[in-house]
């Protein structure tokens, strides 16, 4: 394993991380790293920009720019034009925005679909939508059914891109066509996708798309997310959510809402400036490194991470809950135990950080920009330790904490 990483070109690129030393870090998918140039970044904007440029730094700063400025950087990684995506709210909202105005626009089809087990919010959210909208109706069918699934009454297909737990990823480009085909929207989360594996919405020819900030791209906790509206469908599709940062014209201070041109219409409130320049930070890493060996990278420490499992820990209760072949996965990998809150929890108190997910997966992240070969060696010696010794089995490692 040090070998490998001394023949990898991508190993200086952990150095622009704040990572605190003796520990293994495989959350990354959960919440992204501390980039050093964030620290830097969002000091001066706070002490320069807001202290003494107070009020004049929309202007001078270009605070107003900034959901469209790093909107613009994050569709170079997704693989959609600048004028396509915004940064702005949470996903959670952006999914609302555009899941209302995908079913708004296409009276006649009241269903959404999408499948048992997608992220929480992105279900808890269309059950909001369906709600709220007339006879509109969140329907889940299992993913292998989805495709057959699509029919005449379907408004948009909603699902998540790599599956938060499983790490199972669709074809996009499959899923996409086969929506379209029957007259439906394809809405992608793009949530463990972006930074993690390549992403082309464009050559997929995807409709609307929603992602994280805080995961893979390093933006801080709570970070602003983005929203993706292919131009075809900019001037059709209306938010529901109509502020004022989405009107044509806000500084006109007009009674009327009219909503402004192209993607900038899907903005609502005043967009949140320090989250905004952790963000920038943290995507401005991914425009510096070479993407394709990135994501090879991290194909490359996820099957390393499954062969050392399935190698050194037979017979420990341990089954792989994520697909073997690379191109079916996204960057994070799942093991199913019986005890696995426990176990995760001896983990981290070894200085190896992964997360639980219920009912019973221990979830690690391997985020190429960070991991290095060796941690993932490591990280498999104190999983095969701690399982083989029962050390997990400790009254203080069963202790459930708020956050999982
Ligand atoms: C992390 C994640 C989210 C996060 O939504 P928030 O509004 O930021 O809490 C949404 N969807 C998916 C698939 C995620 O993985």
């Amino acid at each position: 394993m040090e070998r490998r990483d001394a023949a990898d070109p991508l190993r200086a690129c952990r150095d622009a991380f704040d990572l605190p030393p003796g520990e293994i870090y495989l959350d990354g998918n959960s919440l992204g790293a501390l980039p050093h140039a964030a620290v830097a970044r969002v000091a001066a904007t706070v002490r320069d920009e807001w202290g003494k440029g107070l009020i004049r730094s929309w202007n001078t700063a270009d605070w107003i720019g900034a959901p469209a400025r790093l909107g613009g950087k994050i569709a170079r990684i997704i693989g959609a034009a600048p004028h396509e995506v915004q940064v702005a709210d949470s996903t959670s909202v952006n999914l609302y925005k555009l899941l209302v105005a995908a079913v708004q626009a296409q009276p006649g089809r009241r269903v959404i679909l999408s499948e048992p087990g997608n992220f929480p919010t992105d279900l808890y959210v269309a059950q909001g939508v369906a709600a709220t909208l007339p006879d509109c109706e969140l329907r889940t069918v299992s993913r292998d059914e989805i495709v057959d699934a699509i029919d005449e009454s379907v408004a948009v297909v909603m699902l998540t891109h790599v599956h938060y737990q499983s790490g199972a990823r669709f074809d996009m480009d499959d899923i996409t066509r086969a929506a379209q085909a029957k007259g439906a929207l394809m809405l992608w989360d793009l949530s463990h996708s972006v930074g993690a594996v390549p992403v082309d919405l464009n050559a997929a020819n995807a409709d609307l798309a929603v992602g994280c900030g805080y995961k893979y791209l390093n933006g801080g906790p709570g970070a602003p997310a983005f929203l993706y509206v292919a131009e075809r469908h900019q001037a059709a599709l209306r938010s529901p959510l109509s502020g004022w940062m989405g009107h044509a014209a806000p500084f006109d201070f007009t009674d009327d809402y009219a909503p402004g041109q192209g993607i900038a219409r899907f903005l609502c409130g005043t967009p949140p400036i320090l989250g905004m320049a952790a963000l920038e930070e943290g995507v401005d890493l991914f425009l510096a490194v070479d993407r394709p060996a990135l994501f090879a990278k991290g194909q490359a420490l996820c099957s390393t991470f499954i062969e050392l499992v399935e190698t050194r820990c037979t017979g420990l209760g341990l089954t792989l809950a994520t697909p073997r072949d690379p191109a079916a996965r996204g960057s994070h990998v799942s093991l199913r135990h019986a005890s696995a809150w426990p176990v995760m929890q001896a983990l981290i108190a070894r200085g190896v950080i992964g997360d639980f997910r219920a009912p019973d997966a221990l979830r690690f992240g391997f985020t190429p920009l960070y991991t290095a070969h060796a941690d993932v060696w490591h990280a498999v010696e104190a999983l095969r330790d701690i399982l083989a010794s029962g050390s997990w089995d400790q009254p203080a490692f069963h202790v459930r904490a708020a956050v999982t």
